[in-house]
């Protein structure tokens, strides 16, 4: 269930206040903020280019913002390194999913639980969340297919025992129907106290599974809400920033405009 605050008391597990990343020149972030209550999934959504791997990578620690503030379960955790946040409960399912890919299933869940903080998540109950598993954990990644090794990447994180798991493209490449069995798994993955901040270009997908969404375009907020706030023409304007003809620009739309469901907007 999610924590986001109705009555102004609870408080966010993690905060980001105005922040602005560059990539050399390149200013891919511009005064980006976004509250992420306990128990929600947070779906962030764009083009290509928006700038959502950019705002996951830097609150994991991978990006050193150019200005702007990080807060994590309370603390400001800007300058924190990467492993530092991952030992504080911040773990990434990278774009990707960068395995080992010479490494056995069980030996690239043993490299997260390496690291692992205590919690509920073993490499045993991974194999109860994906029971395909349990037949092909000596199999070595690279003889995987795409969704199953999202799977692991995934397992991999959750025997950190995150209490952010942050997930990067999901959907990236995968048929429609192993991306559904891979959400499958996220009410399992909620229930045992994580809380979900992805990154999803399937804005059908994102809808399906977020509790509140925010759409980037060109590195500036463009709508958030939660799914049942949104209309289709209002993300679509927010996702290719155009309305009624006349081209409105990311920075015109300022931020905070509520939205409702498109029904099936595919990047
Ligand atoms: P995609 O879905 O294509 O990954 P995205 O919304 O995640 O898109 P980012 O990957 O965050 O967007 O990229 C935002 C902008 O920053 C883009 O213009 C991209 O080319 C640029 N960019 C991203 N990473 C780097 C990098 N390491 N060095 C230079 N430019 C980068």
């Amino acid at each position: 269930m999610s924590g986001r605050d109705q009555t102004g008391t609870g408080a966010p597990l993690l905060e980001v206040r105005d922040l602005v990343v560059h990539h050399g020149q390149l200013r891919a972030l511009s005064g980006i903020s976004l509250a992420v209550y306990p128990g929600e999934v947070y779906a962030l959504i764009g083009a290509n280019g928006a700038g959502k791997s950019t705002l996951l990578r830097t609150i994991a620690g991978l990006h050193r913002p150019t200005s702007g503030t990080i807060s994590y379960d309370g603390r400001d955790v800007t300058g924190l390194r990467p492993e530092k946040r991952a030992g504080a409960g911040i773990v990434m399912v990278p774009e990707g999913r960068r395995l080992f890919p010479t490494l056995s299933l069980e030996d690239n869940l043993k490299v997260g639980a390496s690291y692992a903080r205590p919690g509920p998540w073993t490499i045993d109950r991974v194999l109860e969340l994906f029971p395909w598993m349990k037949e092909r954990r000596r199999q070595r990644a690279s003889q995987m297919s795409g969704g199953e090794q999202q799977s692991v990447a995934i397992g991999r994180a959750l025997v950190a025992n995150p209490r952010l798991l942050l997930l990067d493209e999901l959907s990236l490449g995968l048929a429609p129907v192993i991306v559904q069995r891979i959400y499958a798994t996220l009410p399992q993955v909620l229930e045992s106290g994580i809380t979900v901040l992805l990154v999803e270009q399937d804005v059908s997908q994102a809808l399906r599974a977020a509790t509140h969404l925010q759409c980037l375009l060109e590195g500036h907020t463009t709508l958030q809400g939660t799914p049942a706030e949104v209309t289709r023409e209002q993300v679509e304007a927010a996702y290719f920033g155009v309305t009624d003809g006349n081209g409105v620009s990311p920075a015109s739309h300022g931020g905070t405009t509520p939205l409702s469901p498109p029904n099936g907007i595919d990047a």
